[in-house]
């Protein structure tokens, strides 16, 4: 005890000994560099951080509302599942660990549904939450992603999964590893009604999602640096005791190697998914059957090489320069989405840095 807690009121002392600090949640280390960046920033950065373009991991919520028009969508509930139905235990009860993520996450369970406008063509998207027991597929999720598909084919709508997960929840046994084969099975149905399905893997994405819809899509998009595989690189590493190159399984090597269509930056993800969904709409959705041969071979003539006749390690190069091109097409060949007047050039000077297409002028 010092004389300020013996005589000073309340107030005033509290005025003399709490320094202000901000609060414990303002900065976030980034995970590329090390650097500090004030989450408000952050958040306004799309969840980018501006010292290294090191991509931090979004939540599903944030997640839709970047994707959809004015960040306004309709959730769509999935039906419920029974809740720990082998009554499993590790540390702590399953059904204690869910009452938390749910709390946590204010989500029902790892996956969230949402349906609304994309540049003005409807669509539905749905997105996983790494924060809920780490993205982990088990009923409730396989549910959730299966009824989004389903949707997708009711309303005839592309549907967009951002895919992010550790892979099957262990705590539902076998119920979770059913989940992999009842979701191919809504990839099949919207494979029959001739519907796009975009998959955007985020990181990480590993382990039974990667083994089932995630790697189902029509186009795959990765986000820089992710980390994209099956049984992660520490796995491997113990299992064949060699050395892995350096960035295995990280989204620019799957680039290198064939295994994803794209590597893009978060600012130009929106753009880059509203131009697939009006090139593949338009051509598989309004002309239907006819157009089917034809369609492909458009792309390809487009410059969509998905692997081969590239130099890989250029290609892995080019990834890795952060903001550079990255998709095999040039700016000025690509489809252009219709868009309000004026929006077009705004983000172009900056997107276009250290490339020899001129800047547009607007017109
Ligand atoms: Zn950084």
């Amino acid at each position: 005890m010092n004389w300020i807690s013996n005589v000073v009121p309340p107030k005033i002392r509290s005025l003399l000994t709490t320094r202000r600090e901000p609060p414990d949640d303002f900065w976030r280390k980034c995970g590329g560099c090390g650097q500090m960046t004030d989450k408000k920033a952050l958040e306004q950065n799309a969840f980018v951080f501006p010292c290294c373009n090191h991509h931090d991991r979004v939540d599903a919520r944030a997640r839709l509302k970047q994707l959809f028009d004015k960040g306004e969508f309709t959730v769509v509930p999935a039906p419920e599942v029974p809740l720990d139905p082998l009554k499993f235990r590790d540390g702590k009860r399953y059904t204690d660990r869910l009452k938390e993520a749910k709390a946590r996450t204010e989500l029902a369970d790892a996956v969230l549904i949402g349906e609304g406008t994309l540049e003005g063509r409807a669509i539905v998207a749905a997105a996983q939450d790494f924060r809920f027991m780490g993205g982990s597929l088990g009923m409730a999720a396989g549910e959730a992603v299966a009824t989004a598909m389903d949707r997708a084919v009711e309303k005839q709508t592309p549907f967009i999964l951002f895919a992010a997960s550790g892979g099957a929840r262990m705590q539902e046994g076998v119920l979770s590893l059913m989940q992999m084969a009842r979701t191919t099975i809504g990839v099949r149905r919207l494979k029959a009604a001739r519907l796009p399905y975009i998959v955007v893997l985020t990181d990480p994405t590993t382990g039974g999602v990667t083994a089932s819809y995630a790697m189902l899509g029509d186009i795959h998009i990765a986000e820089p640096g992710a980390l994209i595989c099956f049984a992660g690189p520490r796995v491997i590493e113990q299992t064949i005791r060699e050395q892995l190159p350096e960035g295995f399984q990280r989204a620019e090597y799957l680039l290198a190697h064939g295994m994803v269509d794209m590597v893009i930056h978060r600012h130009k993800l929106r753009d880059t998914l509203a131009r697939i969904v009006a090139v593949l709409a338009g051509s598989t959705m309004a002309t239907g059957k006819r157009n089917r041969g034809r369609t492909s071979g458009r792309l390809k003539a487009n410059g969509h090489l998905n692997g081969s006749a590239l130099d890989g390690k250029a290609m892995e190069a080019l990834a890795r320069e952060g903001n550079a091109m990255i998709e095999p097409v040039s700016d000025d060949e690509r489809f252009e989405t219709r868009k309000p007047e004026g929006r077009a050039t705004t983000t172009r000077p900056e997107t276009d840095k250290g490339k020899t297409v001129p800047p547009r002028e607007p017109s």
